[in-house]
């Protein structure tokens, strides 16, 4: 038997909603969500379309869904999404672009997920009547397996750029958006400037238990309605979840920023146990991603000795954890989860 979990660094979906945004929840004006009749998700959805510049939001399910609703409207069957390898659909959504949208995926090989403007002009296909169609192209803001990493402004702009102009439409993944906005002092405006549809989720980082928000033009949620719809994923008196995410754009947003003091100074202290690596250099956002095979122990080991200390983070591969700060995680937990991981790689 394992000891109760004490510092769970394993994702920061696994973040608990706090006693004050419960009864906010509780206390939600509710009504008909898919008939436009909830106060609370059209206040939402309201300022979400507001944080990120655009014309119209809606209330979904969850992240997944915003990406795979945004390329069923984006793609016909044969079109094809162009995305980094190591971006969320190519590889935790159960091949979800083929499946739903009838897309494939043209995968890039970038720097910790972000790629260039002239990989992206690489990667279009010339429209002939054999090849599939370059349909959209995709970024993730921030990148979860580039270690929390924050597009620079302009490398986005300028990858974006050389898709409009070959006609393509642009997406943003902002499961971490707030992340990369706290961080980096960039708008959330400015970073959804150059896509076409852009959303955030409520239940990473942002403490909420469940939701997402997908934002673009006026016509472009209409088309995600009916998919919403058709998919079922509108809702009733969905006000009681969306009343966490009106709390957490209002809370939570700010304190992203110890998340990311956490993570910092977890990766400064692990770095000093001998043959523990960094697999990036930098921890701009909350996100750490490190190899232990230096110490020469393997993961799945170091992994039980963790959990035996009441601290679990995610075991990536043999090799490598990543460990994600949050909300439930304060700075003297940080330190605890350092000491934790120092003893478990002892001999
Ligand atoms: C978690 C995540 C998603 C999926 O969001 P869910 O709300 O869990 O469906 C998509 N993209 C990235 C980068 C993520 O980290």
């Amino acid at each position: 038997m394992h000891p109760p979990l004490r510092i769970d660094l394993y994702s920061d979906t696994n973040t608990k909603p706090s006693p004050a945004m419960r009864r906010a929840m509780a206390e939600a004006e509710v009504g008909n969500e898919q008939a436009g009749e909830d106060p609370t998700v059209n206040r939402l959805c309201r300022m979400t379309a507001e944080l990120l510049g655009k014309e119209d939001a809606v209330f979904l399910p969850s992240g997944t869904m915003c990406n795979q609703i945004s390329f069923r409207v984006w793609c016909e069957p044969g079109d094809e999404v162009i995305l980094d390898q190591i971006a969320h659909p190519a590889n935790s959504e159960a091949g979800g672009p083929s499946a739903m949208a009838g897309a494939s995926m043209r995968t890039l090989q970038g720097e910790r997920g972000m790629f260039t403007a002239d990989q992206v002009r690489e990667a279009i296909r010339e429209e002939r009547r054999n090849t599939a169609r370059s349909r959209v192209l995709a970024v993730e803001n921030t990148v979860n397996f580039g270690g929390g990493a924050v597009w620079p402004l302009r490398q986005l702009q300028d990858a974006c750029a050389a898709a409009r102009e070959r006609g393509l439409k642009t997406h943003m993944d902002g499961a971490r958006l707030m992340n990369a906005v706290v961080a980096s002092g960039v708008s959330a405006k400015d970073f959804a400037e150059p896509c076409d549809s852009v959303w955030i989720d409520l239940s990473k980082g942002l403490g909420c238990p469940v939701g997402a928000v997908l934002a673009g033009s006026r016509a472009f949620i209409d088309r995600a309605w009916r998919f919403k719809h058709q998919w079922g994923g509108a809702m009733r008196q969905a006000g009681i979840i969306a009343a966490a995410g009106v709390y957490a754009l209002e809370h939570n947003v700010g304190r992203l920023a110890d998340d990311h003091a956490n993570a910092r100074s977890f990766a400064r202290a692990i770095a000093q146990i001998p043959g523990v690596r960094l697999c990036f250099d930098a921890t701009e956002t909350n996100i750490v991603l490190f190899d232990v095979s230096g110490t020469g122990r393997r993961v799945p080991e170091v992994a039980e000795r963790l959990r035996a200390k009441g601290v679990r983070m995610l075991p990536r591969n043999e090799r490598e954890f990543r460990a994600v700060f949050h909300l439930d995680v304060d700075a003297g937990q940080t330190e605890e989860a350092t000491a934790a991981l120092r003893e478990a790689l002892a001999h």
